[in-house]
């Protein structure tokens, strides 16, 4: 379903046949009826004949109006993705314009100055940039884009999220890098283009007659209500001194992890351990014999999450997938390296790889590679796990959830939304991510809000909690509320504020 898409570009699609013959064994059938279907703007050309319209209602025969209305909408919204980030993108292409030639497109901040290293938490930073000749160009970037950083030889060297846009800097959140401070990068929009194909196959393949398809339509637009099991004593026994180890609501969390046969929501507050209780809940699914595709939006999401799971597990128990590079901690986690050390034999490498993709328990990748490996058209998990859900478009977490028979959404609907270009789009809904869609029916018990912080004093906890998470955000115990930065001599400054510029 996805090739189709991703090879063609939308407005190249023909017009489809009036005669049905060929279109029994058509591969595309159920995509060309969906089109079809949504016969609305932008794609109203697609005209059909009584024999085909017939053909139409009976390849969708097995979805509901409120299905085929849920399909109409994400396919109007993600062609005008597609369109609205096709304008924007022009010549926006790092490895062959200069820096200078992107900034005139439109697409880049070039020659930026590094005045400002800020370490946020223990894995991110915030860098502020600034042009040497005082403000910033107006209205280049919005905050919430992703942008890549640069040297004129190093291409995309960090990617993140841009913070604020003031004008004379602009500050981006990215994973932990060793970036010098005065030296010059540059910013360019990053637009997953090639991604816009993925999330059109999404929503034709949840719409498909299969089970799980079946499945993922009643929990997602039909908003079936999602059910949970008792956990068994010898289970229980097995987890036990994992779950111990949790924060009250953390420990809570996990249990509902092991117990829902549907899904399960988690709302992880700043600083409450969601990556923590992702951990324990990972651990416990292993010691239970269940197998787990463990995903996230971004890349780095994912490195951070596996890191932090290779101190509890062996390196047989997790393939890491990722068609960049991955984080050096990890590497030895990649089917590569894990097969780079065999013998050259063909057969060997060949029954190894099989094995590694077969029966490795734990798949660590993102929502999109998760939609475009062929690993996952065969590969089928117990639970599906997707960090970062809050930044996920519906339409990017719909198919990794697909392959599991039960999952997990863990963000936080208060911060970042996904990142939509098109303004109708935007202000259609296509913002609302799966988390944000399913928690505003969900029943008691199936959403579990971490609320208890261990990274703000009280006073800072307090500010966050009032203006965010209407009063519900508390610091995890009175050490955390108490906590203060002793700053008695400079050497106690984490950074060099006389080099900030
Ligand atoms: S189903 Fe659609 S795409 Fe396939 S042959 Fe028929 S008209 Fe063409």
């Amino acid at each position: 379903m996805v090739q189709p898409f991703s090879k063609l570009g939308i407005e190249s699609l023909p017009e489809p046949l009036t005669n049905t013959r060929l279109c029994e064994k058509c591969q595309c059938s159920l995509t060309c009826s969906l089109l079809q279907k949504s016969s609305d703007d932008p794609i109203s050309h697609l005209r059909t004949s009584k024999e085909m319209s017939e053909f139409v209602d009976l390849t969708t025969i097995h979805l509901s109006p409120t299905h085929l209305e849920y399909a109409k909408k994400w396919l109007k919204w993600s062609i005008l993705e597609w369109e609205t980030a096709k304008r924007k993108k022009k010549l926006n292409d790092i490895f062959m314009d200069a820096p200078e030639k992107r900034e005139e497109n439109g697409n880049c901040l070039a020659n930026v100055r590094l005045i400002k290293c800020e370490e946020i938490g223990s894995q991110n930073l915030h860098l502020s940039f600034s042009k040497r000749s005082g403000n910033l160009p107006h209205g280049i970037f919005e905050k919430g884009e992703v942008v890549t950083v640069s040297t004129r030889t190093s291409y995309a060297i960090l990617m993140g999220p841009i913070i604020s846009y003031e004008s004379q800097v602009v500050t981006i959140r990215v994973d932990k890098f060793n970036l010098r401070l005065n030296n010059f990068y540059h910013l360019d929009k990053y637009e997953g283009y090639s991604t816009y194909g993925l999330h059109l196959g999404n929503i034709v393949g949840l719409m498909d007659a299969t089970p799980y398809s079946t499945k993922i339509r009643e929990l997602v637009i039909d908003k079936r209500t999602p059910t949970f099991v008792t956990l068994a004593k010898e289970d229980v026994l097995k987890v036990g001194s994992i779950i111990k180890e949790l924060e009250g609501n953390q420990a809570r969390a996990v249990v509902k992890g092991l117990t829902c046969k549907d899904y399960l929501l988690i709302q992880g507050l700043p600083g409450s351990g969601k990556t923590t209780t992702i951990v324990a809940l990972v651990r416990c699914l292993l010691r239970l014999g269940r197998s787990v595709l463990l995903t996230a939006y971004t890349n780095s999401a994912v490195d951070n999450m596996v890191i932090r799971l290779k101190k509890f597990i062996s390196e047989d128990q997790i393939l890491r997938v990722a068609s960049n590079s991955v984080h050096p901690d990890i590497r030895p986690l990649t089917l590569e390296s894990k097969i780079a050390s065999l013998s050259s034999q063909r057969d060997v490498v060949f029954e190894e790889t099989r094995r590694i993709l077969e029966k490795t328990p734990v798949i660590a990748t993102t929502c999109l590679m998760a939609s475009s490996n062929s690993l996952f058209l065969w590969r089928r998990f117990d639970v599906c796990i997707v960090d970062e859900a809050s930044l996920a478009l519906q339409t990017a977490v719909i198919k990794p959830i697909s392959l599991a028979n039960s999952f997990v959404l863990v963000g936080d609907s208060r911060q970042l939304a996904p990142l939509v270009l098109n303004n109708a789009a935007k202000s259609q809904g296509m913002t609302v991510s799966l988390l944000e869609h399913l928690a505003e029916s969900c029943v008691e018990g199936a959403l579990i809000s971490l609320n208890k912080q261990f990274r703000m004093n009280k006073q800072i906890c307090g500010l966050s909690s009032t203006l965010f998470y209407e009063n519900t955000l508390i610091c995890a115990n009175m050490e955390i509320e108490n906590r203060v930065v002793e700053i008695g001599s400079q050497e106690n400054v984490p950074f060099n504020l006389s080099n900030n510029g």
